[in-house]
């Protein structure tokens, strides 16, 4: 992997810069350059023609100062400890930007999830949760979905745990499914936490999100949602849209239902035939007000990012945008709002979904979607304020650096005051 494009290694340089500009203890730099822990395992999984298959698994413990870690497991083939290693980094920012009392870790199995089949997918699940068991726990490390794993395989790893523990065990992972104790709100909480983002980030910029163009470059579960609420919460027109495969482009808007039609019965957004076919580089560069990549990392790099017209870049996926491409984006004006604060909604309403697992008391979507609103909309005003308060400084700095200022100064100060340094 180009250096430009190791996760981990941004993960890293992100971090460096923050702790530049903050002038961050060198001790508690250190510590928080690497992961607590990181485990691989191998899984044999039973396949549907009889042979047994082995697949390679991480599960990374990034900081756990604040409180339980926290983070997503994803199940892809070009998944690597790399990759897993950045994201838990990422989940620590995170929590610690939301100010939830968790710390952060991330999972990932190598694996193509369209090449197995029910019985396969329910055999890796569990198999991954008999290796990694003592590992999780709800005080311990608290899973939930990402990339290709669904509120059904939580499910599956939630029973698997309980078995092994010989009791019920609903606080051990996130996002599953209501009939399990899942939270109300948690399916479009990424998507939905991002729209909050963008509402604010919108009347901070003057921009009327009535008369907005909006493209997404992924239908996953964090794009499809932001599809259909940006439509119905904003009344946007959301003119492009993609998957793994390619992407659709409407000067007039795209029809949220027709396109997820198409998409059901072909497999691919392609599959609508009323609009015009476009890659997924041509979508990040397409003449759209907001721009979300709500895929997967690595997308706005060093050689596409002067391409970029929109206005706002809300950074639904994990990791989409470089460096190099950061350094870009602040030249050429465009307000791009970081990964760690813009999809932190799943994690936040993972968090209300725990607390509830625990209390045993369960809330209604209106109140899940209120306190997520009030959680964010605070984050993305710090964010601001801390711009602004290096800005007087003389500092300038972008929301990226203002987010990570705020997290790893709280994470420091967590460890600071349990006497890691
Ligand atoms: N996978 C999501 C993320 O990257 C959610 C994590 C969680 O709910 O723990 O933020």
């Amino acid at each position: 992997m180009a250096e430009e494009l190791n996760p981990f290694k941004i993960a890293q340089q992100q971090l460096d810069e923050a702790a530049e500009i903050m002038q961050l203890d060198k001790t508690a730099h250190a510590i928080l350059r690497e992961p607590m822990e990181t485990l691989i395992v191998n899984i044999p999984v039973k396949m549907r023609d009889g042979s047994v298959k082995v697949f390679q698994g991480f599960r990374v413990h990034y900081n756990n100062a604040r409180g339980p870690m926290k983070g997503g497991i994803r199940f892809h083939p070009q998944e690597s400890i790399d990759t897993v290693k950045a994201l838990s980094a990422w989940m620590t920012w995170k929590t610690a930007l939301a100010n939830i009392p968790y710390g952060g870790a991330k999972g990932g199995v190598i694996c193509d999830t369209k090449a197995l089949n029910d019985e396969e997918l329910e055999n890796l699940s569990r198999g991954y949760v008999r290796a990694i068991h003592d590992f999780i726990g709800p005080d311990i490390d608290i899973p939930a979905p990402d990339v290709y794993t669904t509120p059904q395989i939580m499910a599956w790893m939630m029973d698997e745990y309980s078995k092994l523990k010989g009791r019920n065990e609903f606080g051990v992972i996130t996002g599953k499914p209501l009939e399990t104790w899942g939270s109300e709100g948690r399916g479009d909480a990424t998507a939905m936490g991002g729209m909050y983002v963008l509402r604010e980030a919108a009347k901070y910029k003057g921009i009327d999100l009535k008369k907005a163009r909006i493209a997404i470059q992924g239908f996953g579960n964090a794009g499809t949602f932001a599809f259909s609420i940006a439509q119905k919460m904003f009344g946007s027109k959301v003119v492009a849209i993609s998957d793994s495969k390619g992407g659709i482009y409407s000067e007039d808007g795209l029809d949220f239902e027709a396109v997820q039609k198409a998409k059901q019965s072909t497999g691919t957004v392609q599959g609508y035939d009323k609009a015009q076919k476009i890659t997924n580089e041509q979508l990040l560069e397409l003449d759209a007000d907001i721009l979300i990549p709500a895929a997967l990392e690595n997308q706005v790099t060093g050689s596409n990012a002067d391409k970029v017209k929109a206005k706002i870049l809300l950074e639904l996926a994990n990791g989409p945008v470089t460096m190099e491409a950061d350094k870009i984006l602040a030249e050429t004006g465009v307000f791009d709002l970081p990964d760690f604060l813009v999809n932190s909604g799943g994690v936040i309403v993972s968090y209300f979904e725990w607390v509830q697992n625990i209390g045993g008391y369960y809330w209604s979507a209106d109140e899940v979607y209120a306190k997520l609103d009030k959680i964010i909309t605070k984050s993305f005003n710090d964010v601001i304020a801390t711009q602004k308060a290096y800005e007087q400084k003389g500092t300038k700095i972008n929301p990226r650096m203002g987010a990570y200022i705020i997290a790893v100064d709280r994470v420091a100060k967590a460890m600071k005051a349990r006497g890691w340094y």
